[in-house]
Parts: structure tokens; sequence; C-alpha cells
């Protein structure tokens, strides 16, 4: 099996990239993570072994509350762990990031949303613009939460909406009429499907909530007409391969669909989902494609594209990172010419 040599990861790594779908505390860094349960995440969590795979999300739901959720108890722990989140993440080279906060833990405390988003985008590194959505279960509108619920959908501190959480619930009929507001409010909305159930899941969301991007939405490869769909309408996947494999959702990186929904014309996007949980960052996920999929790096460079083509930024720094992109795509086909091997090779 091939294997990435440090230089050429060091190519994946140094190239500007978006992150559209990220799980807030799932980016939870290790040391914070070890700090509180060093006993059983040190020196590697046991959930980062090469051939870990969670049984089903039952079972990654289960380590998530054991070992991610109690560093996020109040809105101060997010506040105090969003500079080390937002620095791990820029370190990647993410200079876009789109990241979901979970409403479920923050939904006891009183806080007033578009103050507590200010104060977590104020942590940010002034080179990384980052836009907050807000993400909660499919059955989450009750109580409390159905108040800051509706803060979310109209809020201007917020990109957008993402639901997330067992994905074989039904969508309630409250859904649709707040993605509907939220959409009136100029919000780019998001949901979860296609990664455990089938491409009706993927379908429903599209039709239902009209949302301009589906969180996974992998599983859509099953059903030609609806990647023909998804390729005519230009509905962005936002994919995050090493999670579909930990979660069993893919049999291995080479099956990936991801190169069978590019080929369909579907744009997608690749993300790293929960860091924290995977043992990844998006420069792994990248590097996996090249090593285990035959990605070139003109590939990683095109699905990279994909991501700023999307990103809600004015077009002066978009072009700017395209120029980028292109630039490091010409110098690799320079590499090419010149040594006769893959681009993403020396
Ligand atoms: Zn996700």
């Amino acid at each position: 099996m091939p294997t990435l040599t440090a230089t050429e990861r060091e190519r994946l790594l140094r190239l500007p990239k978006t992150e559209q779908h990220l799980h807030f505390e799932a980016a939870l860094p290790l040391s914070e993570a070890q700090a509180r349960h060093g006993d059983v995440l040190r020196p590697v969590p046991p959930f980062w072994a090469p051939e870990f795979r969670y049984d089903d999300f039952a079972h990654f739901s289960q380590i998530s509350r054991d070992y991610v959720f109690p560093s996020f108890q109040s809105p101060e722990d997010y506040l105090a762990l969003a500079g080390p989140i937002f620095k791990d993440i820029r370190a990647q080279n993410v200079r876009y990031l789109e990241t979901s906060l979970n409403l479920f833990l923050l939904e006891r405390h009183d806080f007033d949303l578009d103050v507590f988003i200010r104060a977590l985008r104020s942590e940010a590194p002034p080179d990384m613009d980052v836009r907050f959505y807000c993400g909660f279960r499919r059955n989450a509108y009750n109580g409390r939460l159905a108040g800051i619920i509706d803060k979310a959908a109209t809020s201007d501190e917020v990109a957008g909406l993402d639901l997330h959480g067992i994905e074989s619930l039904p969508l309630e009929p409250w859904t649709a009429e707040v993605w509907a507001r939220a959409k009136a409010c100029g919000k780019r909305n998001k949901a979860h499907a296609g990664e455990f159930c089938g491409p009706d899941s993927v379908r429903q969301v599209v039709a239902d909530l009209k949302v301009d991007r589906v969180q996974h939405g992998v599983r859509a490869v099953e059903s030609p007409d609806l990647v023909s769909r998804l390729a005519g309408e230009g509905v962005v996947l936002d994919l995050c391969p090493l999670s579909n494999l930990r979660l069993k959702v893919c049999p291995s990186i080479a099956a990936h669909p991801l190169r069978s929904l590019l080929t369909a014309g579907v744009r997608c996007t690749v993300n790293s989902d929960d860091p924290i949980l995977f043992g990844n960052f998006i420069t792994d996920d990248l590097a996996a494609l090249v090593d285990e999929a035959s990605f070139t790096f003109q590939e990683i460079v095109r699905i990279l594209k994909v991501g700023w083509e999307e990103a809600d930024i004015d077009s002066g720094t978009r072009a700017r990172y395209m120029a980028e992109l292109d630039a490091a795509s010409a110098e690799a086909d320079s590499r090419k010419s010149s040594t006769g091997v893959d681009p993403v090779s020396d």
C-alpha cells in the first residue's frame, strides 16, 4: 500500500482549505480531552487505533457523551475552548470554517445567543473566516430548545441551521417551517442525511427543507436518479471520508463513493466532521484519498476549489485563494513534466 512521504503530506497541508462540515465540540483538542480523561485517552484514545470502528451510531454517541460533552457544560466552557479549537483547525491551513454548535448542550443555560457567538468569533485567528451554524436533533423542537432554535433561525450571527443526531428519526412537521424562516432571513441551511439512511433521506431534506448543503449525503450514490438530480441542481455534499470509514458507512477509503459522485458531476467538499472522535484533521482525509484511493494532487485541488466556490466570502478573497490553488496545481504539473511521476510525488 502506498504511503505518503512527509514532503507530499506537507504539500497537502500547505493548500488553502475550507472546512464546511465540522462539529465544534468534536474539534475538542486532544490535550484538553486528556486533561479530563487521561486515564483512558493517554497516550492516544483507543478509538484512534487504525483498525478501530464504531459498532454503530449509538456507540459513537456514547463515546461523545463520555469524552466530549463533559468539556462543554456551559457557555464559559465553549469560550475557554474556542481559541485552542480554532488554532488546531487553522494549523491545517483552513482559512474558511463553517462549524456547527450543538444547541442541546446549551439548552439549560440562560444566555444570549448573539452575544455568545460574537464572543466565540472573537477567539478565531484573524486570518480564518468563521461561520457559525446551529445544529440540533430531529426531535429537538421542545421546551427551551424550541425558543433557542427560533432565535437561531433569525439571528444575524448565525449562518444557518443544521439537523444532526439519529438520522432514522422522522422529519417532524416544524422543521420545514423553521428552515423556510431561516432561509427567508438569508441563511444557508444544512441537514445531515444519507449517512446511515439511504437516498430517500437525502431526497427528503433537499425537497422538504430545501437545504443548500447536505452533510454527508454519501449514500445518494445508491440512486442514479438522485445523483443526476443533485448534479443538475448543484446541491453540494459536504463529505467526510474518514468519518465514513470509522462509522462503517463505507468499508474502505478505496471504496468511498467520492470519486463516483464527482464523476457524475455532483459538487462535493471534503471535511473532517469530528476530529477528536475519528483522530483526523482535514489534511488526514485528503492524504487518505491520495494514499488509499489514488486521488491525484490536481483532483485534491479541484475538490478544494469547490469549497472556495461555495464559501460565503467576498469575490476578492475567493479569487486570492483560487489563485493560490492554481499556482500549487501548476507547480505540481511542472514537477510531473520534469520527473514523469505522479504530481503529488517528488
Ligand atoms: Zn456531521
